[in-house]
């Protein structure tokens, strides 16, 4: 398999280097005496390894391992630096599905389907997770382990830990990174991973790999980076234990009826087929929807003029594995993609561009002024801003999709300055 060589050679570069390092035999830095110019948050960096090594002992882990862990980790400006960044510009879904749904990345995948047909029957059989699901995540996550990400684990998660937002998640993640460096007898250095601590084809943060990971090529070991099999059979071992249902689908673009009240479409609201049938849902061909016991949302990732989609329990299966509704459906379009299924025949609004963190927060602000509480301005549009956003399109006589566009934001600054 072409990725796995690919993967083999850098893994490869990765060992020597480490041979290298580890063959200077060189102090850990939590040991090492201090440059008298240190600058300050450098030299805190390290107090905070020491300290944190009691941490570590009192978990179990051995002195050995941390010791080679840290050996030669500094603190990470650059991971500092996207730590730290709040998303101002927020990309409009169809771009993002645009890159992600991608011809190459769809021909990529069935060609590695089709290259290992055992393992992915294999897969399917144990974990009843089909190779299109499993092999859409390698690709999206990985680009099918083209980026695994080339941070040292151990100097990702020591800075997160340090100090910034996911302090509390660095240092579980760090106990969890060295107990698998342990139970794996794996080389702490060779533990490569993104900025924020996932690592290996499908990309696991450390307590999901202790939770989850599995052996996938029979090999006794459970090797993520190096092993695709591992890594595909632990994402499937993942989802199954996050509720998979085998044979059920994702969900599928569906056609609404005009006039569908349009506060009935939230990923939580759950109906029966039959029921959304009655409310004049159809597939999006026009036929009825296959009967099923299954439980169904709409969604709208686009608002009322966009593509509507009804999803199933897998998808928010497929939400454990990324919260993003956009990754979910990513997932679930680029499955579909390589079954040889259609893409979505909706078109977006493309005129209607997503707003961005303040444009959000402003939206925010003026709601609540005008009485639709939306628990606060974060800049981040989530189930409470969509109710309350919904709550005043309902108000307004407006279709109650929920949905933010600079049309709906415009209106209601008007409508707040005309308050003043
Ligand atoms: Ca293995």
């Amino acid at each position: 398999m072409g990725v796995r060589t690919v993967f083999k050679g850098l893994f490869v570069a990765f060992l020597a280097s480490a041979c290298v390092s580890g063959a200077s035999a060189a102090p850990a830095p939590a040991n090492a005496p201090l440059p008298v110019a240190m600058p300050e948050p450098e030299s805190r960096f390290y107090g905070f390894l020491r300290d944190f090594k009691d941490e570590a002992l009192k978990a179990g882990i051995m002195e050995t391992t941390y010791d080679r862990a840290v050996l030669g980790i500094k603190l990470n400006p650059r991971i500092e630096e996207l730590n730290e960044k709040q998303p101002e510009f927020v990309r409009p879904i169809w771009d993002y599905l645009a890159s992600i749904v991608s011809e190459a990345r769809i021909a990529k995948g069935k060609g590695l389907i089709a290259a290992s047909p055992s393992l992915f029957a294999r897969l399917q059989d144990t974990y009843g997770v089909p190779a299109e699901v499993l092999t859409a995540i390698w690709g999206i996550e990985t680009a099918y382990g083209q980026n695994e990400g080339t941070y040292n684990l151990f100097e990702a998660l020591a800075t997160l830990a340090f100090d910034g937002p996911r302090m509390d998640y660095g240092r579980r993640q760090f106990i969890a990174a060295l107990r698998i460096a342990e139970v794996e007898g794996r080389d702490p250095v060779t533990m490569k991973a993104s900025w924020a601590g996932a690592f290996g084809h499908t990309q696991f943060i450390p307590t999901t790999f202790l939770e989850s990971a599995v052996d996938g090529d029979g090999d006794g070991k459970r090797d993520v980076w190096d092993s695709p099999a591992d890594a595909l059979a632990s994402a499937a071992n993942y989802l199954r234990k996050s509720g998979w249902v085998p044979g059920q689908t994702w969900g599928e673009e569906v056609r609404l009826p005009e006039g569908f009240a349009y506060d009935q479409a939230e990923t939580n609201l759950k109906k029966s087929i039959s029921e959304w049938t009655g409310l004049g849902v159809r597939k999006i061909s026009g036929e009825p929807l296959e009967e099923s016991t299954d439980q169904a949302a709409v969604f709208l990732p686009g608002g009322y003029r966009g593509p509507a989609f009804l999803v199933r329990n897998n998808f928010d299966v497929i939400l454990k594995y990324n919260a993003a509704t956009s990754y979910a459906l990513a997932i679930g379009l680029l499955s579909d993609r390589m079954k040889g299924l259609p893409g979505i025949q909706a078109s977006w609004p493309v005129d209607e561009l997503p707003l961005d963190h303040s444009s959000s927060t402003a939206l925010q602000d003026s709601l609540t002024a005008l009485g639709f509480d939306t628990g606060g301005s974060d800049g981040v549009l989530g189930r409470q801003s969509r109710a309350a956003i919904r709550a005043y399109q309902k108000a307004r006589g407006l279709p109650a999709d929920g949905f933010a566009t600079p049309e709906l934001l415009t209106r209601i600054l008007n409508e707040r300055s005309a308050l003043q």
